[in-house]
């Protein structure tokens, strides 16, 4: 198939591991322990996406307490009274606050790459976290003798290490994960908060040459959790003109759940720069029920009405449990929705010709 098709993260985790976690958590059994039970969750996972002929695939994130929090699992220096993150529906997550400095990431995604090269026969994605979510660790109110710039510098040289562990190991692509780009237009509709978001992530960017960053990628959706969102609201016309000046190659926009799709895909294609490959939702998480092959293919033709089939590809709208406690949706259906997307996606490429 030569039209590209990748999950975005995670599936679901096995309910055993869901209740090592919270094990873990309460000091009731040790990292080891948790660590084991993590690498069965992640043979399986990686075994049943293949089985869905996805021709990538990730670690399913089993491992990982969230998409965003894997850096600071275990570190010292944190506080649990950071930053509320408000879902559509009332639930809220809840950030950790830094306390003192030098900050460095507990845990790298190279760590979690490694375990997944040793059971996976097709390329793996990696995940990573961007280096805007993890700013929100910092307090307004600052840390004495570790100021924001030093933080800052810390977030920029440890995020551009976990891109370059991922790329140097054997990923086959880099996927930043940006939900908090959407949720930023909505927390500060000036656009200033975004513009500081992308600016930070440049500069993570600006450690990597044009040719690593065209194996770089950066994913946005509307934040995805107990089958809700917390900015999907926000207009996509307020996020996609600044989406598009990171300096990657590939971006995964969530758009199967867009209420009005072809206004996004002609914004899309008015504000995507030459080069950049565009891979674009074809299922929805969220929604309880499994898309038809034909449903995705359609939403293929769909996008190329307005980008040329030559720069799509087709993903997942998000992971399908972000949260690693997050068991609103089964593996059952998460996998079954996987197996129409690639269906579908081969349904499109052969009315493309591909
Ligand atoms: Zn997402």
């Amino acid at each position: 198939m030569t039209l590209p098709t990748e999950p975005i993260g995670s599936i679901p985790r096995p309910a055993q591991l869901i209740g090592a976690g919270a094990d873990l958590a309460a000091g009731r059994i040790t990292t080891g322990d948790y660590a084991r039970l993590a690498e069965a969750a992640v043979r399986l996972t990686i075994e049943e996406l293949e089985a869905t002929g996805s021709p990538v695939i990730t670690d399913g994130e089993q491992g990982k307490p969230s998409f965003a929090t894997y850096p600071l699992a275990g570190l010292d220096a944190l506080a649990p009274d950071g930053v509320v993150i408000p879902f559509a529906d009332g639930h809220t997550r809840q950030l950790p606050r830094l306390t003192a400095g030098p900050f460095r990431y507990a845990n790298h995604a190279a760590g979690y790459l490694e375990l997944a090269l040793r059971y996976a026969r097709v390329p793996v994605k990696q995940p990573v976290i961007a280096a805007s979510a993890l700013s929100l660790i910092y307090p307004p109110g600052g840390i004495d003798g570790y100021p924001r710039e030093a933080f800052v510098a810390d977030l920029v040289r440890e995020a551009a290490a976990d891109i370059r562990g991922a790329l140097d190991n054997g990923a086959h692509s880099v996927q930043i994960d940006f939900t908090e780009g959407r949720l930023a237009v909505k927390l500060d509709p000036s656009g200033q908060l975004l513009a500081s978001f992308i600016d930070l992530n440049n500069q993570v960017l600006a450690e990597f040459s044009p040719e690593e960053q065209r194996r770089i990628g950066v994913h946005t959706c509307p934040g995805g959790d107990q089958d809700s969102t917390h900015s999907a609201d926000v207009d996509y016309a307020a996020l996609l003109p600044g989406l598009f000046s990171l300096n990657v190659g590939t971006f995964y926009i969530q758009l199967a759940s867009e209420p009005d799709r072809p206004r996004v895909l002609r914004a899309i294609n008015e504000h995507a720069r030459p080069g950049q490959r565009i891979f674009v939702g074809v299922i929805d998480p969220i929604d309880p029920r499994i898309e038809t092959a034909e449903e995705v293919r359609d939403r293929v033709l769909e996008a190329a009405t307005y980008i040329e089939p030559g720069r799509l590809g087709t993903c997942d709208d998000s992971g399908f449990a972000p949260f690693g406690d997050d068991t609103s949706t089964s593996r059952e259906t998460a996998f079954a929705k996987i197996r129409a997307r690639v269906a579908g996606t081969q349904l499109a490429a052969r009315e493309f010709g591909l």
